[in-house]
């Protein structure tokens, strides 16, 4: 059956996505949270996906690399810009092509990031209240931002449940890095 009995919503950059592509990473993304949150890291997961495969992937690797920027997306686009050079092809021809399953709305750093590599569609989980850049403290997504790339399009909220749940486990523990310095100025005063 080739009959489109719903048409894609008319837009000439961004695919629209099925439920059952969406289903599958985002299945995926999740499993990567997870093991974001085994390694204490905060728990997001992500995947690129052009032409039904995936060209890349991420989960926040912040702590592990003790580098503020390597959150899922930053990873993930990483890896999309070596899978074009490894097979010759335009970072740009395949990027404006490219849909990002991410368990966590874009922080506003990610957010301008993907505006600027044109990534057109964005699927995503739950809302990011801290950091968000598609709405929860700016918009970066659809801004007017004439000289930053261009806006993307913002499918909210698939498995969005889990994925706050997940934040929350994250915020509950202690970080490894940064909150111990009462403890430590404590200690230095000791000795
Ligand atoms: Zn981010």
């Amino acid at each position: 059956m080739e009959a489109k009995t719903e048409a894609a919503p008319e837009t000439d950059g961004p695919r629209s996505v099925s439920a059952e592509e969406t289903e599958r990473w985002m299945e995926e993304a999740v499993r990567m949270a997870k093991d974001a949150l085994e390694n204490t890291e905060v728990p997001v997961g992500c995947l690129m996906v052009y032409n039904n495969e995936v060209v890349g992937k991420g989960r926040n690797e912040v702590n592990q690399t003790k580098n503020a920027t390597r959150h899922a997306e930053m990873v993930a686009i990483d890896q999309v810009l070596d899978w074009c050079r490894q097979h010759g092809k335009s970072a740009g021809e395949v990027l404006e092509r490219t849909v990002l399953y991410v368990t966590v709305e874009p922080c506003i750093m990610c957010a301008a990031a993907l505006r600027l590599m044109k990534i057109p569609l964005v699927v995503y989980g739950c809302q990011n209240e801290r950091f968000g850049g598609c709405g929860s403290v700016l918009n970066i997504a659809s801004a007017d931002l004439p000289n930053t790339g261009k806006p993307f399009q913002c499918l909210p909220g698939y498995r969005a449940e889990e994925a706050v749940e997940m934040l929350k486990t994250f915020y509950k523990q202690e970080n490894p890095n940064a909150p111990k310095s009462k403890v430590r100025k404590k200690e230095c005063q000791k000795s």
